[in-house]
């Protein structure tokens, strides 16, 4: 009970004729807080606070760092994410202020345009054709359709626009591709991102997508390149990295990520931090998925992953990928409001909302835009994307001292 309800308590309990035995003990103990000798009060300017004598050498480098750099150890990644909590979302909230606005949280939807009957086992997966899951495959959606929902995402305040296929890869897929340059040629004619989701790629077909406008091309790693045979053994660790250099080598932006809650181990977490932050350039967009287990997948009955080990991955990401946007993806629909916004404090900047993710429920516009009001958050811009991808790109060339 604070000081002033005992006040008032007491001055009740006087008028209501309550014997003053009965008060003494309240009014014993307030007079012990007043008697007790005040703090001098300091007259020179107090020391600055001290460092916490558990930060580590590789927080204090990476909190240091004007650029992005990707010549980090697995020692180095796993001293960072062991750092006690609060140290480090306090650590990567404030890296996070160097190099982004932490006002601006970009909007992005993904909308599957082809859904189901994909030949691979990622256990995890409602769209697998080996798991009984219930859903009905579909095939590739009209142009019109797509470009449609686009406007919908657009009007609603979503500057990024992703399209999603279940397809293993796009061997043999010549007019769906046709179709898929259509859609991001309407995307990016919007003025919004497009992003697409399409399974493995070869150097030629991210090519064409390029010669689009495509602006980044989404596939994720996953997890650890340990932990990676448990979730999935059609296509190896190295092919989704193949694939990830195609979209590099044509000068597509990389959007890549992991899945959490996929029966791994921490340091798991640490392996996905330290195969995307030692790529020859860090991808520009990191997803965070946490598992929506999936009733008929093997990962279907999961435990669904702690919420520490969550924030404790965004904080890493953010501290080892400083100019990376790190999104905050599958799952946020189970995340508190709190919860969330102590993912954006640990330097998440970009959320999937609208009405679906692609086959997951979704945190819709009007919820975030209540939320975001709540807590001085704002849509990212389209001109403050430019702008930040300018600054991102001076950094990595000329390693620029001068990002705040
Ligand atoms: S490749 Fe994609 S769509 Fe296919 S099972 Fe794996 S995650 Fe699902």
């Amino acid at each position: 009970m604070s000081v002033p309800s005992l006040l008032r308590q007491s001055a009740l309990t006087s008028r209501t004729g309550v014997s003053q035995a009965l008060r003494r003990p309240q009014w014993q103990s307030f007079s012990t807080i007043q008697d007790a000798p005040r703090a001098a009060i300091p007259t020179t300017t107090p020391p600055p606070p001290p460092t916490p004598s558990n930060t580590g050498t590789a927080l204090q480098d990476a909190m240091n760092a004007s650029r992005p750099r990707n010549n980090w150890t697995k020692e180095e990644i796993s001293e960072i994410y062991n750092t006690p909590l609060m140290e480090l979302t306090y650590a990567a909230a404030t890296l996070h202020r160097r190099f982004h606005n932490p006002a601006a949280i970009q909007l992005c939807t993904l909308m599957s345009i082809k859904t189901g009957g994909c030949s691979e086992d990622c256990s995890y997966c409602a769209q697998s054709s080996r798991y009984s899951t219930g859903l009905k495959a579909s095939k590739l959606s009209p142009v019109d359709e797509v470009l449609a929902a686009a406007k919908i995402a657009k009007d609603n305040g979503s500057n990024r626009f992703c399209m999603g296929a279940a397809w293993r890869d796009m061997r043999g897929r010549k007019t769906n591709l046709k179709n898929i340059v259509a859609m991001v040629k309407g995307v990016r004619g919007m003025g919004m991102e497009a992003c697409v989701t399409l399974g493995m790629i070869d150097a030629a077909q991210a090519k064409e997508l390029k010669d689009a406008g495509l602006t980044a091309y989404n596939h994720n790693v996953d997890t650890s390149r340990e932990h990676y045979p448990n979730v999935i053994t059609t296509r190896s660790y190295d092919e989704r990295l193949a694939t990830i250099e195609n979209v590099r080598d044509a000068g597509i932006h990389v959007c890549t990520g992991g899945i959490l809650g996929l029966g791994e181990k921490p340091e798991d977490h640490v392996g996905l931090v330290h195969t995307v932050g030692t790529m020859r350039e860090h991808p520009e967009s990191f997803p965070v998925n946490a598992l929506v287990p999936i009733k008929g997948t093997p990962l279907g009955d999961s435990t669904p992953i702690s919420f520490d080990a969550t924030v404790r991955t965004i904080a890493t990401a953010r501290l080892v990928l400083p100019a990376t946007i790190v999104r905050l993806a599958a799952g946020r629909i189970n995340m508190t409001e709190e919860k969330q916004m102590l993912c954006f404090m640990a330097g998440a900047n970009a959320i999937f909302t609208g009405e679906k993710m692609l086959t997951t429920p979704c945190s819709g516009w009007d919820e975030d835009k209540e939320m975001f009001g709540r807590w001085g958050l704002r849509p990212m811009e389209g001109e403050e994307l430019i702008s930040f991808k300018d600054e991102r790109a001076r950094a990595i060339s000329l390693g620029a001292t001068g990002l705040k």
